[in-house]
């Protein structure tokens, strides 16, 4: 493979699917993961196709360690490298904690914070024999400021700010840079399921007054994956309308 190659984890919807339209615009072959949407994954790559980009599907539960290891060793073997890591891949069960059960604790850290894990942990041993590679990582504006009822969420994306900056020192020697994004309201199926009187509480609290859109996330992604960020890494790059300052 000739291009560079980007794996984006949970790029069947949202953020994850205008993350690799981007970078596919950009001359980068994109892998779709995606872990139950495959209609919506195939979708995302016929329309890259259309435009003049190139890529594939590949399903994988990013929490499972197995099948992770899997999917990097087979796309390494077709491939022959992955130059840019997106773990993107999330999701959100919110209550008060009084209410929040165990297995939606575990959930939650299992897919967002070791999904990264599981990610890096298979791909970076390539990265390392690569001498390059650019690894980014989605937080939320929730893991920066704690929110209310996303106990287990904050607590996933607070710990993917701390694998950041660990995973930035341990591969900064050998090339790799690793950074984190934490979008603040973005308009994604996500956010779509929150109430009316939320969604006016909220938008009081962003400085810009508006929710984001997945463009402003996926651009930020592409420029962090780009050469032109070679001199970046250890960072969180907050792109939520002013929340967090
Ligand atoms: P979304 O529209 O709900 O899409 C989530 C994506 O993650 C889907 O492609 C889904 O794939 C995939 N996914 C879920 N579980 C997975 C698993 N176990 N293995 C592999 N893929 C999995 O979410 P989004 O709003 O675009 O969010 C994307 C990322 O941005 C998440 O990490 C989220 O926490 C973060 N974020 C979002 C916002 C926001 O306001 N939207 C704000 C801050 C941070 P399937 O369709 O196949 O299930």
């Amino acid at each position: 493979m000739d291009k560079k190659v980007a794996l984006i984890t949970g790029a069947s919807r949202g953020i994850g699917k205008e993350t690799a339209c981007t970078l596919a615009r950009e001359g980068i072959f994109v892998v779709i993961n995606y872990n139950g949407s495959q209609q919506k994954a195939l979708d995302v790559l016929e329309s890259i196709k259309k435009n003049g980009g190139e890529g594939a599907i590949y399903p994988c539960n990013v929490a499972d360690y197995s099948q992770t290891e899997e999917m990097i060793k087979n796309l390494i073997k077709e491939y022959g490298h992955i130059d840019i890591l997106v773990n993107n891949a999330g999701i959100t069960r919110d209550n008060l904690i009084m209410k929040m059960s165990e297995e939606d604790f575990d959930k939650v850290i299992e897919i967002n914070l070791k999904g990264c894990f599981n990610t890096i942990r298979h791909l970076s041993r390539q990265m390392i024999r690569q001498r390059s590679g650019k690894i980014i990582n989605v937080s939320s504006v929730s893991g920066v400021l704690g929110n209310a009822g996303q106990a287990n969420y904050a607590a996933s994306k607070a710990g993917i700010i701390g694998l950041t900056k660990t995973m930035a020192r341990e591969l900064a020697s050998r090339g790799i840079c690793v950074n984190a994004v934490a979008p603040g309201f973005i308009k994604t199926e996500m956010t779509e399921v929150l109430p009316d009187s939320i969604r006016e509480g909220v938008t009081g609290q962003i400085p810009l007054k508006r929710f984001g859109e997945t463009k402003d996330i996926a651009e930020m992604i592409a420029f962090l994956a780009s050469d032109k960020a070679d001199y970046i890494t250890g960072q969180v790059i907050h792109v939520d309308g002013g929340m967090a300052m």
